[in-house]
């Protein structure tokens, strides 16, 4: 039950399926207990420990995890309630874009946000309410006292790719170019989506950026021509930060990965009209647009933003 396809890997944190049973351990990626989320912020007491976690492997909207913390920090300070909040990650940085890193340092700074890089949670003892972390650099173990839990389990390659050995690559995801999305073995495969090896961010975002690259190729190679469609990495995150605030992160897979932003504005500062486009634009774009193949991502409009004078 905790598990859809064995995608989400709850089972791999110790415990931690026991302490979902129990008050105050929630998370947003699992269908089961994303509704304890908003039960566990409210009934959250003044002072208590609210702790939430990324885990040591590629997730699907790498920004999730902190978006929680943020809304939940937020919703505790308006509420008058004081409370230890911290972070823990297993990545070495806090976003993997610097852009939007540097404006996330100065949120949690400014919020009295404890945040520990490189930790992964290994287990949950709901008796005790501790999460034990592994320190990833000195193997070290770190208790953890929580009084709301959070938790972003590990995440798997799709099972129905990763157990065709054809296709997959060695981690388990569909081996596709990353420019023309076509399968690297097999000329008549074309993939996208967060099944695939694409370097780039796992989004809702970037699988419209692949749909346009995809719909060309694939229609190339149906009419015996050269492919044209190519794939610049383009992926965004709307890190919101507040119940009015939000960073529209938006970017390719360069290495390091640099912004790819629509708007002619600096979006690493917190907006509220990227708030409004998050909250009402995007379902939208979403099942209007994207899940009837019309939306292909931002990049028409980033150019005409831009009268013409980028990608
Ligand atoms: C909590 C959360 C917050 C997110 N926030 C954002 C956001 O703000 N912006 C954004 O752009 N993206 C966001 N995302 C990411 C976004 O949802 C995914 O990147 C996107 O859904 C990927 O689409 P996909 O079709 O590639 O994969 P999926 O949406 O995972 O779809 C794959 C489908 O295949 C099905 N499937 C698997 N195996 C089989 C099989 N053997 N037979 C038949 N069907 C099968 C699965 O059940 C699933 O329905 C978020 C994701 C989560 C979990």
């Amino acid at each position: 039950m905790h598990c859809i396809c064995n995608l989400y890997r709850y089972d791999k944190i110790k415990g931690l399926p026991e302490a979902f049973e129990t008050p105050g351990v929630c998370s947003n990626y699992s269908p089961l207990y994303v509704e304890k989320t908003t039960k566990a912020i409210k009934e959250f007491k003044a002072g208590g420990d609210a702790v939430f976690t990324l885990p040591n492997s590629p997730i699907k909207c790498a920004g999730a995890p902190q978006k929680i913390l943020y809304i939940a920090e937020e919703t505790f300070r308006l509420q008058g309630k004081p409370a230890n909040m911290v972070y823990y990650t297993a990545l070495p940085v806090i976003f993997g874009v610097k852009k939007y890193a540097d404006a996330l340092w100065k949120v949690v700074k400014e919020r009295g946000i404890n945040v520990n890089l490189r930790h992964d949670l290994i287990e949950v003892k709901p008796d005790t309410r501790e999460a034990i972390f592994l320190n990833l650099d000195t193997q070290e173990k770190v208790v953890q006292h929580y009084d709301l839990l959070h938790v972003t389990p590990y995440m798997n390659a799709a099972p129905v790719v990763r157990d065709c050995k054809e296709l997959s690559n060695s981690e388990g995801y569909l081996e596709i170019d990353k420019f023309t999305l076509q399968h690297v073995r097999y000329p008549n495969v074309f993939g996208l989506g967060d099944c695939t090896n694409l370097p780039t961010s796992k989004t809702a975002a970037a699988v419209a950026g692949q749909f346009g690259v995809l719909r060309k190729n694939l229609g190339a190679v149906l009419d015996g021509k050269p492919m044209k469609g190519v794939y610049d990495g383009y992926t965004s995150c709307p890190l919101v930060t507040g119940k009015n605030s939000c960073i529209l992160a938006e970017f390719d897979f360069s290495a390091p990965p640099k912004p790819l932003e629509t708007f002619p504005v600096n979006q690493a500062k917190e907006r509220s009209s990227m708030y409004l486009m998050k909250a009402h634009a995007m379902p939208f774009l979403y099942w209007q647009g994207m899940l009837r193949g019309f939306w292909e991502g931002p990049a028409i409009f980033r150019k005409a933003m831009r009268l013409g004078m980028s990608k």
